[in-house]
């Protein structure tokens, strides 16, 4: 019988070591999904929702473990019905994102205009528009006209700030995305972004997962400076643990040159059957690869990763070492300041 290392430590590190932190100030994770989960859930994708063993012991181990990684709050997107309960257990450590978004191509305006409704009655202060490749088929382009009428009700209601997921990794490209008949070129995912942000100029506007860019921190750079309004999310731990290593020096030139722009966030997703130490692993790798000059192999799992020849079987984490005062505005202050929280 043999055992392989689990996903969230395969080089069989001590995740207790963490001299190489050393912010100790507050942080607030801008980009989780924090939700009610279920015994039947299935193990990757969206939650049911629905069913018997409905439970919040994930999101409080999440948080907790969070919490000893200085996460003091954080933003969620979860479906309509987990807001109640979330809120009576985690009060004002969580806030709310809301996905404008169809479940399938069929679904009609009408059907995601009332789910954004729902939200909008319970307070949130973010939208989500997520438009990945692979959502083209169900009609989630960024600027669809269902998408647009949407935002025009959210701003209406005084939300202000948009999230959106554009692109993806480059090698999904050449892979799952090959057939660019189908889905278009990384470049051609942007068109839409840039539109929309010529629509709505009075909302801000954040780029997930470094924008989906982190392979080009110079197209990073062009949409910071043609957009003032326009803001970046640092989740996607295993793809900017991978992306931005190589390329610490660009990211760090970058981040400091718009340290009020970036805005700390991990991509953790609550699920019924985690242990504890694979939310560990997200946090210490973020953390790590900002703030920090560590170096040595991802102690994640990484299917995206070619290993070559005798190297290491993940990708290389380089901490880029920002600067103390930048650390503080992308982990913290620049996300309270968008948020409108107190300090803390
Ligand atoms: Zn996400």
């Amino acid at each position: 019988m043999s055992t392989s290392p689990p996903e969230f430590n395969v080089t069989g590190i001590d995740y207790a070591e963490r001299r190489h932190l050393r912010y100790t100030g507050p942080i607030i994770d801008f980009h989780a999904h924090v939700m009610v989960t279920r015994p039947g859930d299935p193990p990757t994708g969206p939650p049911t929702g629905k069913g018997p063993g409905a439970t919040i012991e994930q999101a409080d181990a999440m948080l907790d473990v969070g919490q000893d990684f200085g996460v003091m709050q954080t933003l969620t997107m979860c479906p309509p019905d987990d807001v109640a309960p979330l809120r009576e257990r985690f009060g004002h450590r969580l806030e709310f994102n809301a996905m404008i978004n169809k479940r399938t191509a069929n679904e009609s305006d009408d059907e995601a205009f009332r789910n954004l409704e729902r939200f909008l009655e319970l307070g949130v202060k973010v939208v989500k528009l997520w438009s990945a490749p692979r959502g083209r088929e169900r009609g989630l382009f960024i600027d669809a006209p269902w998408r647009i009428e949407a935002l025009k009700r959210a701003r209406s209601a005084g939300v202000r700030l948009v999230m959106v997921h554009v692109a993806d990794p480059d090698t999904w490209f050449r892979t799952v995305y090959a057939d660019a008949a189908k889905f278009g070129t990384k470049p051609e995912q942007y068109v839409g972004l840039e539109r929309m942000m010529q629509l709505f100029p009075d909302l801000i506007w954040i780029g997930a997962h470094m924008a989906g860019d982190s392979e080009h921190p110079d197209h990073l750079q062009a949409l910071l400076e043609g957009y003032p309004h326009f803001y970046i999310d640092t989740s996607a731990t295993k793809w900017q643990v991978r992306e931005v290593s190589p390329r610490a020096e660009a990211h760090r030139t970058l981040i400091t040159r718009f340290p009020d722009r970036f805005l700390f966030g991990t991509d953790l997703v609550t699920r019924h059957h985690l242990t504890r130490e694979h939310y560990v692993s997200r946090y210490w790798c973020q953390r790590t690869l900002w703030e920090s000059d560590w170096v040595g192999p991802s102690p994640i799992a990484d299917g995206d990763y070619t290993a070559s020849e005798g190297g290491p079987t993940t990708p290389i984490l380089r901490g880029i070492h920002l600067p103390d005062d930048v650390v503080e505005m992308v982990y913290y202050r620049n996300a309270q300041r968008l948020l409108n929280l107190p300090t803390v």
